[in-house]
């Protein structure tokens, strides 16, 4: 298990393939049109992970990530697939989709429970340990540090496996069709973010205030 890193793009000819890409984004904040893109983790489920980082004033061409990213015939695997979708789509301007999201997945099936963590799922599913110390750190600075890496890294290491074992429950719960449906949705609910409606939701009866 390696992690790899690299400036403003991937080199030519990585993860290239058809299997499902585990993806995960790290940017400055919540606010995708403020809080600017940083680093984009990919892994092909081999057991290595790929950290793209971006650099303040970048330009965002990255011609080699974009293509896998938009490569249709791949599921991409996301944890909360809602913001990273947006975040790819608003800085990269590629829709990264199919989209399995391991979040809703388990919102579906482990009803149990509210809790929809990543380190949740992987400690229940998988008994594996992440640590989310890193979570609220700085990633626009000149360098990424040991341990911003590694926590980068873990973050995409599990979603195969995670969406391996969601499978099998949604299926055993009947709720798999449901999970697609919601999955085939994320595109434009990303986009619903991007345009305004983040805050909306759409489908409900009232929203009280007009705007
Ligand atoms: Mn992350």
């Amino acid at each position: 298990m390696t992690v790899h890193f690299h400036e403003e793009d991937l080199p030519a000819g990585v993860l290239e393939g058809s299997s499902a890409l585990a993806v995960d984004t790290e940017t400055m904040g919540l606010v995708t049109p403020r809080d600017r893109l940083c680093v984009v983790q990919i892994s092909d489920g081999s057991g290595d992970e790929h950290l793209v980082r971006f650099s303040p004033g970048s330009e965002y061409e990255a011609p080699n990530l974009t293509k896998i990213l938009a490569d249709e015939s791949r599921v991409k695997l996301y944890h909360y697939a809602r913001f990273d979708l947006a975040a790819i789509q608003y800085y990269l301007g590629v829709m990264a989709a199919p989209v399995f999201c391991t979040k809703i997945a388990s919102k579906l099936v482990r009803t149990y429970t509210d809790r929809h963590g990543l380190k949740n799922l992987a400690g229940e599913l998988l008994n594996a340990e992440i640590s989310k110390q890193q979570q609220s750190s700085d990633w626009g600075g000149p360098e990424l540090n040991e341990a911003q890496r590694e926590y980068a890294a873990s973050d995409v290491r599990f979603l195969h496996a995670l969406r391996d074992e969601l499978t099998v429950r949604l299926e055993r719960e009947g709720r798999m069709h449901l999970a697609q449906g919601c999955f085939d949705f994320l595109p434009t609910r990303a986009l619903l973010d991007i345009a305004g409606w983040e805050d909306r939701d759409i489908f409900h009866h009232s929203n009280g205030t007009f705007a």
